[in-house]
C-alpha cells in the first residue's frame, strides 16, 4: 500500500486490465468457478417399459420410464454429476391425485429402482400434486378454489411415501402455506428424522414453465397459479417467504425460477445464509437450445454464462437441464 492508495480507494487511474491479460492471470482471479458437484439433473419418469420420447420444447430433454431412467442415471454419475431430481407423470389422474402417495406410484418405482442400481447417486424427489390430478393443479380443488389445508396434508403423505421408497431428500414445490412444517413431522414421525428438506420456498409465478408443462403433462385446466405462486414484482415477500420456510425445517432453500431472478437470490443469501439453491427453469433452457439452433448464439458459451452467472449471484447448487452438457463442457477444459 503506497500513500496515494489509501486503503479501500483505487488510485486516480486504475490499471484493472492488469490482471485480464493472460488466460493464466485470469484463471487465478476468477472468482466464481462452476463445479459439476453442484448440479441437479431434473429428470420425469413415466409408467410401462421401453418408453423414450424426447420433449419438442426441450431438445435433449426425454419422458422416460423406470428402466430407462435407470440407465440415464447411471450415466449421469459417470459424468460425475452428484444429484437428480425425479417428476412423476402416472398412469392415470384424479381430483386428488392419488397416485402421488401411492407405494406402487411411478416415482416411488424409479427411486427403488435406482436406489438399487446407482446407490451412491442422490435422489431427491420433487413433491406437489399437479403432475397428479385431473385439473391439473397443485392442490385439492372446493368450489373453484384451490384449499390449503387438506392440500398439505397430503403433500406430507406423498413426501412420507418418496422417503419410505428411499428418496435422500424430498422437495416440496407447491408454494403452500404451512407445507414445510407438515412434511418435517411426517418425515419425523414416520421414521425419517435425519431426511433433508429442500423447499421451493420463492417459486414465482412465471412463464418460464411453459415448456416443463409439457414435459410433466401438468398445465391446469382452467385458471392459473398465481393464487399460491409469487407475483413477479414481489423481493421483499421472497424473504418472508424463505424466511418461514427455514422457520418450519427447510434445510435448503430454493429461488424458481433462476435467471431472471437473481436479485431475489442474492438477497436470500446475504439474508440467511442457508444452503441456497436455484432452478434454472425449461424456459431458460429452451430459450437457449432455440436460439443456438438458429444460430443466432453460441449456445455452449451463453449455457456456461448463465450458470455461471447463478452461482455469482449466490445460488450453492443449480438444477439445470443443462447438467450433461455443462459437465462435459467442464471435463474438456481440464
Ligand atoms: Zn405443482
Amino acid at each position: 500500500m503506497t500513500p496515494d492508495q489509501p486503503a479501500g480507494n483505487l488510485p486516480p487511474f486504475a490499471r484493472l486490465r492488469r490482471t485480464r491479460m493472460t488466460g493464466a492471470l485470469r484463471s487465478m482471479v476468477r472468482e466464481t468457478e462452476l463445479s459439476k458437484n453442484d448440479f441437479i439433473y431434473p429428470l420425469f419418469v413415466v409408467p410401462g417399459t421401453k418408453f423414450r420420447k424426447e420433449i419438442s420444447s426441450m431438445p435433449g430433454v426425454f419422458q422416460l420410464s423406470v428402466e430407462n431412467i435407470v440407465r440415464e442415471c447411471a450415466d449421469v454419475k459417470a459424468l460425475g454429476i452428484p444429484a437428480v431430481i425425479l417428476f412423476g407423470i402416472p398412469e392415470s389422474k384424479d381430483e386428488v391425485g392419488s397416485g402421488a402417495y401411492d407405494d406402487r406410484g411411478v416415482v416411488q418405482q424409479a427411486v427403488r429402482a435406482i436406489k438399487k442400481e446407482v446407490p451412491e447417486l442422490l435422489v431427491i424427489t420433487d413433491v406437489c400434486l399437479c403432475e397428479y390430478t385431473s385439473h391439473g393443479h397443485c392442490g385439492i380443488v372446493r368450489d373453484g378454489e384451490i384449499v390449503n389445508d387438506a392440500s398439505v396434508e397430503l403433500l406430507a403423505r406423498e413426501a412420507l411415501s418418496h422417503a419410505q421408497a428411499g428418496a435422500d431428500m424430498v422437495a416440496p414445490s407447491d408454494m403452500f402455506d404451512g407445507r414445510v412444517a407438515a412434511i418435517r413431522a411426517a418425515l419425523d414421525g414416520g421414521g425419517f428424522p435425519n431426511l433433508p428438506i429442500m423447499s421451493y420456498a420463492a417459486k414465482y409465478a412465471s412463464g418460464f414453465y411453459g415448456p416443463f408443462r409439457e414435459a410433466a403433462e401438468s398445465t391446469p385446466k382452467f385458471g392459473d397459479r398465481r393464487s399460491h405462486q409469487m407475483d413477479p414484482g414481489n423481493s421483499d415477500e421472497a424473504l418472508r417467504e424463505v424466511e418461514q420456510d427455514i422457520r418450519e425445517g427447510a434445510d435448503i432453500v430454493m429461488v424458481k425460477p433462476a435467471t431472471p431472478y437473481l436479485d431475489i437470490v442474492r438477497r436470500v443469501k446475504d439474508r440467511f445464509g442457508m444452503p441456497t439453491a436455484a432452478y434454472n427453469v425449461s424456459g431458460e433452457y429452451s430459450m437457449v437450445k432455440a436460439a443456438e439452433r438458429n444460430g443466432w448464439i453460441d449456445g455452449e458459451r451463453v449455457m456456461m454464462e448463465m450458470l455461471t452467472g447463478i452461482r455469482r449471484a449466490g445460488a450453492d447448487m443449480i438444477l439445470t437441464y443443462f447438467a450433461k452438457d455443462a459437465a462435459r463442457v467442464l471435463d474438456a477444459q481440464r
